[in-house]
């Protein structure tokens, strides 16, 4: 997921002169500096806002058509826009890729691991209506039983850490779980 660096950005987007990499602050990172103007150029987390559902066949996961990691399995989700409700994103990045309207019961957690830009919020949700096909960036949607979750074949580390947790919770007594 698009981790962009320092080494990314040249030039003050508002200005256009030169950035400098400054030491602004004694214990931050150093920053992004536009000389000419001081604005300072951070570069911030991405938020995904992600779902995990299940309907009667099982939990709903999407095999991804593009890359990075296309071709593996991931539960529906994707990046909140400037101003938009993390939850509102979720349950919209759900129907848009996996076709099913959700509402969403919970927070599972936040993901998030040092050096990447991407912090992962995952909700557990009820499936509502709708009707699951694969849609928007899926080549593929299937429910799977706890037992049968593709743990080799999954996208993120999030999502496995994810996955562990939503199985954990509301299967306490799946078994052949591979949670590690
Ligand atoms: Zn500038």
């Amino acid at each position: 997921m698009g981790h962009e660096t320092e080494a990314d950005y040249r030039f003050c987007p508002r200005c256009a002169w030169p950035l400098e990499s400054r030491l602004l602050k004694a214990g931050e990172p150093r920053r992004l500096f536009c000389t000419a103007c001081e604005f300072v150029f951070y570069l911030d987390p991405k938020v995904a806002a992600c779902t995990i559902c299940r309907t009667e066949a099982g939990i709903v996961l999407l095999k991804r058509a593009i890359d990075p990691q296309k071709g593996l399995w991931v539960f529906p989700g994707g990046f909140v826009d400037r101003g938009e409700a993390v939850a509102d994103a979720a349950i919209r990045e759900t129907l848009e890729e996996v076709g099913l309207r959700v509402s969403l019961t919970g927070i599972l957690d936040a993901y998030s691991t040092p050096g990447s830009a991407v912090v992962v919020v995952v909700y557990a949700a009820d499936v509502v209506g709708g009707t699951l096909e694969a849609r928007d960036e899926s080549l593929e949607v299937r429910a799977f039983s706890p037992e049968d979750l593709p743990w080799d074949e999954l996208a993120f580390e999030s999502t496995r850490l994810a996955l562990r947790d939503y199985v954990t919770r509301f299967y306490p007594r799946a078994r052949k779980v591979r949670a590690e």
